[in-house]
């Protein structure tokens, strides 16, 4: 199990599974299921998704016990109180806790929700709390009036959005920054570039992208509903891009470096 130390001393297994668009019901669960077969030991999940329920039953039904799995859930912040929907989560999943709790975006400010997700903490919800989609000001201004200090930031993150000032602030900060959508939801699977670094390695464009965001021990939580995507996104321990190959990859970024976490808001 490849993991990587938070700051709170927990540690987060580098490669998950996302579930985010995968309804509710045997499709979330075949899918869940079939990563915990093939090794994965970390599911992101959200309030959002409305598949909190079929992640449980997966992981019930995968036997696995239940502190060799890193549970991620996040905070609807249409929502008043992090802390009840916390409770609320657990129910669905069907856990005591969850690994990570996270706030899903900044709606509304980055500090309102703050001092419920330290409750969900102190309470034993959640093992570690963090954020989503904050830029450096977000976490900037999150970090002066926290009592407990966010972990990890979620965002958007691959070759495509290489936001090197935001990866470097949380660097800094002791925040882990986990990458989602690292196949920029399947659009980037068919770049020439990435392509083109696919053949020299020998692996698919896929695993490249994956690849990429462990070579700078960055959480990653590759999306797919196939059991052969899912084995194939895993299969990413065993080989390393070059320096080289880092910089053709590298070069595709769009946002100039950025410390903002989204080109544009959706809330
Ligand atoms: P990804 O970048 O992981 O891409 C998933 C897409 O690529 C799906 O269409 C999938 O199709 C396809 N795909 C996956 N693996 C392969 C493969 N090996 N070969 C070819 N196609 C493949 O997408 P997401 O945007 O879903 O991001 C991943 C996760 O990040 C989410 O599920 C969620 O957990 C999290 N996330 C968090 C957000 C936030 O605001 N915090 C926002 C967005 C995502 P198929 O399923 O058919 O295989």
């Amino acid at each position: 199990m490849h993991t990587r130390a938070l700051a709170d001393g927990n540690a987060i297994p580098l490669l998950g599974l996302g579930v985010w668009q995968v309804p509710d019901g045997p499709e979330c669960v075949d899918a869940v299921r079939a990563a915990l077969e093939l090794g994965y030991r970390h599911i992101d999940t959200a309030q959002a998704y409305g598949n909190e329920a079929s992640v449980g039953e997966a992981l019930r039904a995968s036997g696995i016990p239940r502190d060799e799995v890193f549970v991620t859930t996040k905070f609807y912040p249409r929502g008043d109180d992090p802390a009840a929907a916390a409770e609320q989560s657990l129910r669905l999943l069907g856990l005591d806790y969850v690994d990570l709790y996270i706030v899903h975006w900044p709606a509304g400010g980055p500090t309102w929700a703050w001092p419920g997700l330290e409750t969900a903490h102190a309470r034993g919800h959640a093992r570690s709390i963090g954020v989503s989609n904050f830029s450096v000001a977000e976490l900037q201004e999150l970090r002066a009036v926290a009592t407990v200090q966010p972990v990890v930031n979620q965002v958007q993150f691959n070759p495509f959005v290489y936001r090197r000032a935001l990866l470097e602030h949380c660097e800094e900060n002791g925040i882990a920054l986990e990458a989602y959508s690292p196949l920029g939801t399947g659009r980037h699977l068919g770049d020439a570039t990435v392509a083109k670094v696919a053949q020299s390695v020998g692996r698919t464009p896929a695993q490249v992208l994956i690849r990429w965001c462990l070579e700078r021990s960055v959480p990653v939580i590759p999306k797919s509903t196939r059991r052969t995507r899912i084995e194939e996104n895993g299969q990413v321990f065993d080989f390393e891009l070059s320096d080289d190959d880092l910089a053709q990859l590298d070069a595709l970024d769009t946002t100039g470096g950025t410390g903002e976490a989204l080109e544009r808001k959706w809330w």
